[in-house]
């Protein structure tokens, strides 16, 4: 069998390890096996492609390579295993910000091998030079928006720059120009390879991504994550076609479209059309910003709260981003263990947009060991509401603010929320009354069913264990 053969067989097994690896990222119970499907196939596809190249390499060159993928192998594992749970997006956003400059990388070092090599030292392509022009061109196009996209998410997710929209006038105008000019440059690109043309092209997307990101506010940040990632999976796609990779073409279509219908079902969680997501300027600053709406809000103790649990008959728990923060899932879980085995129903409800990244809950409940099959759905667990003595809030906000479906003119209006004010008694816990991520007041907090628990979720929920 010839290296290139088995190169090829190698690729098939990694793109099936991919498939799998995703189908089973589609489960709590498979997602450890989907994840070690997507190492194997990884680990699979760099040992052929590093095998295939080393035939045509010199040893110096083979040696940097290795290098190259120790150091990235080192690095990758040092932040990996240090990165809490609520850096996860800003790590991925930066991570795809790599992929990004990969395919600038990868269209340029494309040019400069063939349209732009002196003409005897030109590579020879088994394809008509002006299909490779394009290819350059496209390759750049996505990757150089796909890098400094994900390089303003993650100023903005990691809070290095403010993450209210930027509203420029006429910005809608600007992106679709931004696309025509794209247009126009490859088509010239294509006819007349040269330098500056490729630098404008480059440029141009570099401009692009920015604005495109910047421009969206902090409520719609997850959306545009997924994005990203949606994006990332084009721009790897477009390096497969320039180094004629079959498995890069596979693998960056498998990201691309895997992030393209995540950003979807996303934005029908929020309800937001996935257009105006794209286009920007619909979310809102985010950070917590002082509450602006005076109103009378109700405290109450942990032993009160042990009181209402001890005799209630349903409790329903709906965690989000506070909870991560506090890392109260450990005491949370004790609590759940507490008031089953005193014969009290638990269940949890999850926003999809709970927390800072899709599934950032789901993750922290599985590793405090809750049960999966207590852990529902929003669209599981709304109609119960009403069937439920006690809801315990723990760090969420805007995932069961009724602004969003009472209020039309609230920035949040329309966003599916759960609807915890329909059970008997609602307890927040929360360390003060300023608002989530998106910026908004919640009327919840001033129900009369309501009763606020400040402090920090993890000492308030072991209070309220020592007290039960
Ligand atoms: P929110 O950001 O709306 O609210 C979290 C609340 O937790 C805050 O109001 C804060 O109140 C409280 N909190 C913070 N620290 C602690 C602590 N140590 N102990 C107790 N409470 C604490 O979170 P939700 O999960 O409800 O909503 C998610 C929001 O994030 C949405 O707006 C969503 O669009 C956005 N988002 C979601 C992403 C995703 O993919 N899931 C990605 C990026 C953003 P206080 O300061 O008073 O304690």
């Amino acid at each position: 069998m010839s290296a290139t053969t088995a190169a090829g067989a190698a690729y098939l097994v990694a793109a099936l390890l991919f498939v799998l690896s995703l189908a089973g990222l589609s489960r709590h119970e498979t997602a450890r096996a989907g994840n070690r499907f997507g190492m194997a196939g990884m680990a699979l596809a760099l040992a052929a492609t590093v095998g295939l190249a080393a035939r045509d390499l010199e040893t110096v060159a083979i040696a940097l390579i290795v290098a190259a993928m120790g150091a990235g192998a080192a690095i990758g594992l040092w932040r990996a295993g240090r990165v809490a749970m609520t850096g996860m997006p800003e790590l991925i956003a930066l991570l795809h910000s790599f992929v990004g400059l990969a395919a600038v990388l990868v269209g340029w070092n494309g040019y400069l091998a063939v349209e732009g090599a002196p003409a005897g030292e030109a590579e020879l392509l088994d394809l008509p030079v002006g299909i490779h022009s394009a290819e350059v061109g496209i390759g750049v196009f996505i990757g150089a928006v796909t890098f400094t996209g994900s390089i303003v998410a993650f100023l903005k997710l990691s809070a290095r720059i403010r993450s209210n929209p930027l509203m420029l006038p006429g910005r809608n105008a600007l992106n679709l120009g931004a696309v025509a000019a794209f247009a126009v440059l490859t088509v010239v690109f294509v006819v007349e390879p040269s330098l500056p043309v490729l630098a404008a092209l480059t440029v141009l997307a570099l401009a692009l991504g920015w604005h495109l990101v910047a421009s969206i506010g902090g409520g719609d940040m997850p959306v545009v994550v997924s994005m990203l990632n949606s994006y990332s999976g084009w721009a790897a796609a477009a390096s497969g076609f320039l180094l004629d990779n079959d498995l890069l073409i596979i693998t960056g279509a498998l990201v691309g479209s895997s992030g393209a219908y995540l950003s979807y079902v996303m934005c029908q969680a929020m309800n937001r059309s996935f257009l105006s997501v794209i286009a920007g300027g619909f979310g809102t600053e985010g950070g917590s910003v002082a509450a602006t709406e005076d109103g009378e809000y109700a405290e109450v103790t942990a032993d009160e709260v042990a009181a209402l649990l001890r005799d209630a008959e349903s409790v329903v728990i709906t965690p989000g981003y506070g909870m991560a923060v506090a890392h109260a899932q450990g005491p949370v879980a004790e609590l759940t263990r507490k008031l089953t085995e005193a014969g009290v129903q638990v269940r949890f409800g999850i926003h999809p947009v709970a927390g800072r990244l899709p599934g950032h809950m789901n993750v922290l409940l599985a590793e405090a060991k809750v049960p999966y099959d207590i852990v529902l759905e929003m669209d599981e667990i709304n109609d119960d509401f009403a069937k439920t003595s006690v809801v315990l809030v723990i760090g969420a906000n805007d995932t069961v603010n009724p602004a969003a479906t009472e209020d039309p003119a609230s920035p949040i209006a329309g966003m599916p929320v759960l609807t915890v004010w329909e059970a008997e008694h609602v307890v927040v816990l929360k360390r003060s009354m300023s608002t989530g991520y998106a910026g908004v007041q919640n009327p919840l907090f001033f129900k009369e069913n309501t009763r606020m628990l400040f402090g920090d979720a993890r000492e308030r929920v072991e209070d309220v264990l020592k007290a039960l």
